[in-house]
Parts: structure tokens; sequence; C-alpha cells
């Protein structure tokens, strides 16, 4: 019985980055100290799990100053709002020198409907830190179209119609 608790108390307590560390043992370390994930991978994943908890202040002082493009922490929000992530996928990373490459599939849920975003991530290291610049958009991104009966894309092993879209 206890290790059933502690296992629930654990999942609840998981980073949303999919690492399988308690959030505290993971991204919030890098949420709350800016600047102190020491690879690209680490600053994705932190970045994910910002979007996956609404930290956008994380998200926009991680983004290169010269990327921002008039970003602010109200349209970084509002562009995300009502989406709930549910998934992160990592699948490759590469870099030379300070700049890094990020591949990586983040998956959605908003009104119901699934997404997939597969994306590259470019990243620079600067001023002893690494920041994002800009994602190029791969094929295969948008809605999946899932039935009633599939396995959720959160990856809890229950049905969709049991889960996420219940
Ligand atoms: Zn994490
Ligand atoms: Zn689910």
């Amino acid at each position: 019985m206890c290790v059933t608790k502690e296992l629930k108390n654990m999942n609840k307590n998981a980073c949303p980055c999919g690492s399988k560390l308690p959030y505290s043992a993971c991204c919030e370390i890098y949420h709350a100290h800016h600047g102190t994930a020491s690879t690209a991978q680490a600053l994705m994943r932190s970045r994910y799990s910002a979007y996956a908890l609404g930290l956008y202040d994380y998200v926009l002082a991680t983004y290169a100053s010269e990327f921002r493009q008039g970003l602010n922490e109200s349209k970084l929000s509002e562009s995300d709002n009502g989406t709930q992530w549910l998934h992160l996928e990592v699948i490759s990373e590469t870099s030379s020198g300070t700049c890094a490459t990020v591949e990586f599939k983040a998956t959605s849920i908003f009104n119901k409907h699934f997404y997939v975003m597969h994306e590259l991530s470019q990243f620079v290291f600067r001023e002893g830190q690494w920041f994002y610049t800009k994602g190029d958009i791969q094929a295969g991104s948008g809605e999946i179209k899932l039935g009633r009966n599939d396995l959720c894309p959160c990856r809890s092993g229950k049905k969709v119609k049991r889960c996420c879209r219940r």
C-alpha cells in the first residue's frame, strides 16, 4: 500500500519534461535559477516545462534577445492559452561550439483536439548560458486524429476517452 502511494506522489511531482525525475530535482532548478541549464537540451526541456507550467517569464528570459521580436509575457501566455502540454520526446541533440540544435516532438491538447509539434530548435551559448534563438517546424506537425479507444498521447496507458479527452 505504501509503495502505491509513494509512486502516485512521485507521478504527481514528476517533472513535466518527462525526465522521470521529480520536478524539484529537474527543471525547477533551472526555473529558480535562470541561466543554469548546462546543455541546450536541458534548456529546451526546461522551456517545455515552463510552457507546461505557465512560467512565461522563464520562456522569455531564455529567448536570445534579438529573436524576441516584441514578444512579452502576456503575448506568450495568450498564444499558449488553453493548451495543455502532455508529452515531450527529445529526438536528437547536435552541437558545434557555441551553437546547438535540438530536435523534439511535443504533444498537446487544445479544445479536446490533440496536436504534435515536431521542431528543430536552435540554441546559442553566450555570456555563460544557453539561449533559444528560433525553431523550424518539421513536416508531420499538426493535429493527431485519434479515436476514443486509442491510447492517450500523454502516455498514461489509458484510452483517450478515459484520460485527457474526458
Ligand atoms: Zn525536467
Ligand atoms: Zn491522457
